[in-house]
């Protein structure tokens, strides 16, 4: 039997830089997206492996619809052609409006991509702008239409909160114009203000001031509420889906299953050691090989329990016994103590999770299991 990974392919073009983003994209590199094809299918064939079946793709970036059509034909037709894919495999692309086109979703279809997901972010243009963002929500809108009307029904819709000057009136329009478009998923994004972009001066210089910690949590209470009252299941701290359309690439990942990663800087696993091709495009370009790094046991547990416990549904005890020989309990029963006593983790039918409350505060969790 075959071993099913997930896959991961990074695009790393874009239009232009996001004011926030610290995203491993370029802008202004479009003269090298056919030589950036042409590697990445080499990196297909160094990882071809008649032993692998793919269960779900992501195509993600950067800004994958930035490619030109020709482009993301010969990659996906690269793809099917390298790798044996399950016939229900989960096959996403990342696309942002403005750069969305007919014969790109066209393209899309054919090479078997069956859930889009859009970089909408916020309904207001003064927002956008703030956010650097290239598009305005009338494209957003053009998009998802022209993306029904190429077949596509799985759609998400990525939005995000704790905006500089960003209101609670504000975040209830998003979600409304967002509803308005029926998503299957939407990824809700508290904003983080990373060193080095041109955000994190902004807001160092005093020209952008972002809301406080009780604003950003009404948000967020906001989207929780809001979207469950139409029916949306919320499945990790900031993802929501209708029932059936959790993501389920994402959901391996937290899981901690095995993937692959192709393009520059992917990172991929398997077993204990984790590869992570150059982040730099001419370092890709010119077949630097990829950082590789043993993952310890202890690391490896951790890995566990970090990535699970961002999941509504936690950490599978069983699952945690397979992967790691130990149970999660012998691993890590003396430290929870406290954060079970606080109220902050429960454990239920089999899983160790996150309360609401421990939602909030989920790193002072982490840190007792440091
Ligand atoms: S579109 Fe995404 S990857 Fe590209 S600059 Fe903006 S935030 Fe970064």
């Amino acid at each position: 039997m075959k071993k099913e990974l997930g896959l991961y392919v990074h695009i790393p073009f874009c239009v232009r830089k996001c004011a926030y983003c610290d995203f491993p994209s370029f802008a202004g590199r479009e003269k090298d997206m056919e030589a950036y094809v042409n590697r990445l299918i080499g990196e297909m064939k160094e990882k071809a492996d008649s032993g692998v079946a793919i269960a779900t793709l992501y195509v993600g970036g950067g800004t994958p619809s930035l490619l030109p059509a020709a482009l993301m034909e010969r990659v996906l037709g690269a793809l099917r052609g390298t790798f044996d894919f399950l016939p229900d495999a989960e096959c996403s692309c990342e696309c942002n409006p403005g750069t969305v086109t007919e014969p790109f979703l066209r393209v899309l279809k054919k090479g078997g991509i069956n859930r889009l997901s859009f970089g909408a972010q916020a309904f207001q243009a003064r927002l956008l702008h703030l956010l650097g963002r290239i598009h305005t929500w009338e494209q957003v809108k053009e998009s998802v239409s022209m993306a029904r009307a190429q077949g596509f029904s799985n759609l998400n819709l990525d939005l995000m909160l704790g905006l500089p000057g960003q209101t609670l009136a504000d975040m209830e329009e998003t979600l409304e114009a967002a509803l308005s478009l029926s998503p299957t998923h939407l990824s809700c994004y508290g904003l983080i203000v990373e060193e080095g972009t041109k955000m994190h001066d902004q807001v160092e210089n005093g020209a952008w001031t972002l809301p406080d910690e009780e604003t950003e949590r009404d948000m967020y209470e906001l989207c929780r509420s809001t979207l469950s009252r139409r029916g949306f299941l919320q499945y990790e701290i900031s993802n929501f889906a209708l029932p059936g359309f959790a993501c389920r690439h994402n959901l391996d990942c937290w899981r901690r299953r095995e993937y692959l990663g192709l393009g520059s800087s992917a990172c991929g696993f398997s077993g204990n050691v984790r590869y992570r091709n150059a982040p730099a495009l001419d370092d890709y370009l010119a077949g630097k090989p990829p950082e590789k790094t043993v993952i310890s046991p202890e690391d490896a547990r951790f890995e566990s329990v970090m990535l699970g416990l961002r999941m509504t549904e936690g950490v599978s005890e069983e699952a945690f016994y397979q992967m790691h020989g130990v149970s999660l309990w012998d691993a890590y029963g003396e430290k929870l103590k406290s954060s079970m006593s606080a109220g902050l983790v429960v454990r239920e039918n089999g899983y160790l999770k996150l309360t609401r409350r421990g939602m909030d505060v989920q790193n002072r969790v982490l840190v007792d299991l440091l």
